[in-house]
């Protein structure tokens, strides 16, 4: 059994404060203890206490510890004042012990109850109104419904009617390719080529287990160390506390070494032949290019050296477009030579586009489409 503690009680009829626990009329109003709940002075409900944290609490005497029963008070059904064990009629009409029906305990843990009622009943109150945001996604969807908008617009086509043809050009180009020899090195000797010699060279590395090495590594664990004491504090429904000790263990950190066995590899060599040789290869080497200003289009002339080969051609067809509206701009396209032949310098021509100027296409004056064309920037 702990060492006892005094407790406190505030009277209910006259708000008198902190009555020592073993007064069982109210100093202030004269009125027997009724419905109460005791406390200690300077530990709140729950509180715990290390046991050097002890100085505050107010130990009963061994007389005044004497003095107080192990069982808690017990309610008078007449009066429902709060009577010490002891006594066997109410200290404040006289009835009778056997006929009450409650005690200390029974009574805080239905005034406990309904004090939690009446908190969730409150709370279930406040959740009930109604939810501030309403106006925010309606703001929220406003702005959406605009930025689906512009993009929509953005994606709508428009057809420029105010340009001319202001410049026609075309480019032809053939890749001329020279059979070049190169000496090479490979694991393999690839078809067409003349050998010049081989060796035998490193290839790969290969990890061989050479042997096992001991290490010491450091490690650490939580040991207990000591056991330390603290204290809680109980309601014996009498006016009076139990201190009650708890044992808690402290750690500490141990460290130690362990010894671990670890493989130690060796990276070994390993050979295979390598072929040196000479092989012959078709490498671009030059080009030649025609182009113009007009629909006179040709393919280069050239002669071929020896050695020498016809690789790929390639083509361009391009005009510029000049905004007679909007300061004399000029905008560049591609397009296949078939159309370009069809467009002549001066010639008023209508381009559609998105509104953000991608994907544009040559067209009619009301949009539709001729052919698609490239923008050269
Ligand atoms: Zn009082
Ligand atoms: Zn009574």
């Amino acid at each position: 059994m702990g060492k006892l503690v005094m407790g406190y009680w505030d009277c209910p009829f006259c708000g008198s404060k902190g009555v020592a626990g073993n007064i069982v009329n109210c100093p202030s109003c004269g009125r027997a203890r009724g419905d109460v709940q005791f406390y200690m002075k300077n530990v709140a409900e729950g509180e715990t206490r290390e046991q050097n944290e002890t100085g505050d609490i107010e130990y009963l005497s061994s007389e005044q510890a004497k003095a107080v029963s192990d069982n808690p008070d017990w309610y008078c059904s007449f009066c429902n004042s709060l009577n010490s064990d002891n006594a066997a009629f109410c200290s404040n009409c006289g009835a009778s012990r056997a006929d009450s029906e409650s005690n200390y305990f029974d009574q805080l843990k239905k005034k406990k109850e309904r004090e939690a009622a009446e908190a969730a009943a409150q709370q279930a109150g406040s959740s009930a109104r109604p939810a501030p945001s309403r106006k925010i996604w309606i703001i929220a969807a406003a702005i959406v419904l605009i930025i689906i908008g512009v993009i929509v617009w953005m994606n709508g086509n428009t057809t420029s009617s105010d340009l001319r043809v202001s410049a026609l050009n075309w480019t032809r180009r053939i890749d001329i390719e020279e059979n070049r020899m190169f000496s090479e090195s490979d694991w393999n000797l690839p078809a067409g080529a003349e050998q010049t010699g081989t060796r035998q060279e490193i290839h790969h590395y290969d990890s061989v287990l050479d042997h096992y090495e001991n290490r010491e590594v450091q490690r650490s664990r939580q040991v207990i160390d000591h056991y330390e004491t603290y204290y809680t504090y109980s309601d014996r429904g009498n006016g009076s506390f139990e201190e009650v000790p708890h044992q808690r263990p402290v750690y500490t950190t141990e460290y130690y070494t362990e010894t671990v066995r670890e493989p130690v590899y060796r990276q070994v060599p390993r050979y295979a032949t390598k072929y040196y040789y000479n092989i012959w290869r078709w490498t671009p080497s030059r080009d030649v290019t025609a182009s113009g200003e007009d629909h006179q289009t040709a393919w280069p002339e050239y002669t071929l050296g020896e050695n020498e080969r016809e690789g790929q051609r390639s083509e361009a067809y391009r005009f510029t477009v000049e905004h007679t509206g909007k300061n004399n701009q000029t905008t560049t396209y591609q397009l296949d030579e078939e159309h370009w032949k069809g467009l002549n310098v001066g010639d008023p021509v209508f381009i559609t586009s998105k509104r953000s100027g991608a994907s544009p296409y040559l067209s009619d004056e009301k949009g539709n489409k001729i052919v698609d064309l490239t923008q050269v920037r």
